[in-house]
């Protein structure tokens, strides 16, 4: 028997609506907010990566990056993430063009060579909003409040949003090598990712979630006391326009993020449902990227969300199991009887044609087989067309919940149909 890769995962069709659903939520929120959506390839060249998620990044230095040569001997690579190909998709169509700041958002498959686990998968599912052009640190706040809209939207609870400022190329250096000086100094206490860290990016050992960094860690100089004045004033106004927005957030100041690419505002949203991978979504400023990627100097800002750490955390909050979202097919059409395929087409095809989803079992012929199979499937209604219904040229329709049954012409019933399934949405 074949089996699934190690840390990927099926979406069976019970489960299937729930995704939907929540995608439909999120794309109803984009456009709430003017953001359209933008589609890049899953594979592209692997120095974009390498370029754009950084040397210090997990994805780097724990190798995560799925990396291969195809035929023409050409170094590709799975997207490991998404703001490395909307930055590069922005840059190579001349988005900047537009004259306006582009607001735009994706969806879709991510892979990275990790340890699977609860809620760390090696194909996973984000989508993230990215806000190219606009330095302010409002742009910053608008992707904190979609984040914000979005939770409550799905009835999301006991969410955290923990912010921090990692500074910006003037202040940063100072700071690093304040930081080095003491992680050096403990340099044995690391744990060799970290010892490897210190050499490239000593702020990402402050994320680091081995206990042994971690103490040594917290005796550590923070970068929020040795901002410049700009990151000082960016991060304060960040602060108080999320105050006015009613915003609860609290400072994390060993919050850095794992991509490199980050300056100024960082953020994730937690939850405390999910254990140890309680991180569903994380952004922050990244203004140097589109530099760094061939573009001209832009500021930019953005988010990225874990599908299926949302799940999770959307069936704690909620109480309700993915499979609670499944959407039966409304009408269950059974033809009793042999011979009449031709009223049964007819009957599906009215359903559909005034927007009711309707199925069937072509196989079946007698009234209890198909009862079994409406259950099975937990439609609402079953219309019944036997001899004597296509001869008066009239339906039967059976309530599946009560069993109540009523007969009338396909345009009635079409008409009582609609209505209580306006009702059911
Ligand atoms: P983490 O700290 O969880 O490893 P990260 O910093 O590597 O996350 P980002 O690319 O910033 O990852 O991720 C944004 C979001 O994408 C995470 O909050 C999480 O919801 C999701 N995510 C990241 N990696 C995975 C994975 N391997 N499996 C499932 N979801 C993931
Ligand atoms: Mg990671």
């Amino acid at each position: 028997m074949y089996q699934k890769l190690k840390g990927t995962y099926d979406i069976l069709p019970s489960e299937s609506d729930f995704f939907r659903y929540v995608m439909q939520e999120v794309s109803s929120i984009a456009g709430l907010y003017g953001y359209k959506e933008i589609q890049f390839p899953i594979l592209e060249y692997a120095n974009l990566f390498q370029r754009g998620v950084g040397d210090s990044s997990d994805i780097v230095v724990k190798k995560e990056m799925y990396v291969f040569e195809d035929r023409g001997h050409r170094l590709v690579a799975l997207r490991p993430e998404g703001t490395a190909g909307a930055v590069r998709l922005y840059i190579e169509n001349g988005l900047h063009m537009s004259g306006h700041t582009q607001r735009l958002f994706y969806i879709g498959p991510m892979f990275r060579a990790e340890n699977p686990q609860a809620g760390r998968y090696r194909q996973f599912t984000q989508f993230g909003f990215e806000l190219i052009g606009d330095p302010s640190p409002d742009a910053d706040v608008e992707l904190i409040a979609i984040n914000h809209h979005l939770a409550k939207r799905l009835g999301i609870t006991g969410v955290t949003l923990y912010l921090n400022s990692i500074g910006c190329r003037e202040c940063r250096p100072v700071y690093q090598q304040r930081l080095t000086e003491y992680l050096t100094s403990h340099k044995d206490g690391l744990c060799e990712d970290c010892q490897m860290r210190l050499t490239i990016n000593p702020l990402r050992v402050l994320d680091c979630k081995e206990e042994i960094c971690q103490r040594i860690v917290r005796q550590a100089p923070l970068q929020y006391e040795h901002l410049c004045e700009a990151c000082q004033a960016h991060f304060e106004a960040v602060k108080a326009s999320l105050t006015s927005l009613g915003i609860a957030f609290e400072i994390d100041p060993y919050l850095v993020r794992g991509l490199d690419y980050y300056n100024r505002t960082v953020f994730e949203f937690k939850s405390a449902s999910l254990g140890a991978q309680s991180t569903f979504s994380a952004g922050g400023r990244y203004d140097y990227l589109v530099k760094d990627l061939g573009g001209m100097d832009t500021p930019a800002t953005g988010f990225a969300m874990g599908m299926e750490r949302l799940a999770m955390v959307i069936e704690a909050s909620t109480g309700k199991k993915r499979t609670d979202f499944y959407r039966p097919p409304f009408v269950y059409v059974a033809g009793i009887g042999e011979s009449l395929s031709q009223a049964v087409w007819q009957a599906l095809s009215f359903l559909r044609e005034h927007g009711i989803s309707a199925t069937t079992e072509f196989r079946y012929t007698q009234l209890k087989k198909h009862l079994k199979s409406a259950d099975k499937l937990r439609s609402s209604y079953a219309v019944l067309l036997g001899e004597d219904e296509v001869q008066k040229g009239i339906w039967t329709l059976r309530n599946l919940q009560t069993g109540e049954q009523i007969q009338d012409s396909p345009a009635e019933i079409v008409a009582f149909l609609r209505a209580k399934k306006e009702k059911a949405d």
